[in-house]
């Protein structure tokens, strides 16, 4: 009996084990991609419900833009990318959900004065999508809120939590009042990916030094928006990046 339990562990470990783009982390993600994908579009939906859409032509427009290179970059034929800003000045934050939801809040998108600045942000939540950071954290989080309910089972009986944790899983939290930060190593592998999808799409990586920067610079010592709070910024982190570039150079034909 035991050795059948040891068996079955590990098929489900070698079933559950993905291999991240780009880095090659082999990562244990406990949700397959098809209800992944379910759950994004509901996630996205919900927020919509929620949210005030701009119509702001200049942002609309950047973002289409923008969004459709590193779309395309990013490679994900079984993906339906859609675009949003959403209007908001006090929000500083920008998410992509599984299945290429992608939306930035106009808080946000005052900042970026560049495509190439943008492309640094939408990259690097591309970069979270793909790597699939938010199931790997659902995973962890549906044990400890759902005592392990299968995520099958709890969209059909607590749609309504479910979507909630998803919303946490993806940084996008504060209208919960709950900020969860990506963890460190996310993080790296995020801004690691999404420098290479900049590349890729045509935008020098180096504008990520710059942005983040100037984030630093005007966020020292205040408050820090949700963005910066689930994606912290501190300078060891734009060493970091400083250091990734040469990597995502390899990609570049500016
Ligand atoms: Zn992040």
């Amino acid at each position: 009996m035991r050795k059948l339990t040891a068996i079955f562990s590990i098929i489900l470990f070698l079933t559950a084990c993905q291999t991240v783009p780009y880095t090659h982390r082999k990562s244990l993600v406990l949700i397959p991609q098809s209800l992944e994908l379910e759950l994004g579009l509901n996630t996205y939906r919900e927020i919509l419900k929620k949210s005030r859409i701009s119509r702001n032509r200049k942002y609309n427009q950047m973002l289409s833009r923008v969004g459709m290179k590193i779309a395309r970059a990013a490679h994900r034929p079984q993906y339906h990318w859609e675009f949003k800003v959403l209007k908001d000045d006090r929000v500083l934050n920008a998410f992509c959900l599984p299945g290429g939801k992608i939306a930035v809040y106009t808080g946000l998108m005052k900042l970026v004065s560049s495509d190439a600045e943008l492309a640094t942000v939408v990259g690097h939540e591309v970069g979270h999508a793909i790597a699939r950071h938010g199931a790997e954290r659902m995973s962890h989080l549906l044990l400890v809120q759902l005592g392990g309910m299968a995520l099958q089972e709890a969209l059909r009986k607590k749609p309504k939590k479910t979507v909630q944790l998803a919303m946490i899983a993806y940084g996008i939290g504060t209208t919960l009042g709950i900020v969860l930060p990506y963890s460190r190593l996310q993080e790296y592998e995020a801004d690691r990916i999404g420098l290479i999808l900049m590349a890729k799409a045509g935008y020098d990586p180096h504008a990520a030094l710059s942005f983040w920067q100037k984030m630093y610079k005007k966020f020292k010592g205040k408050e820090p928006p949700e963005f910066l709070s689930t994606h912290p910024l501190t300078k060891h982190r734009i060493e970091r990046i400083k250091k990734l570039i040469p990597e995502a150079m390899r990609y570049y034909r500016g």
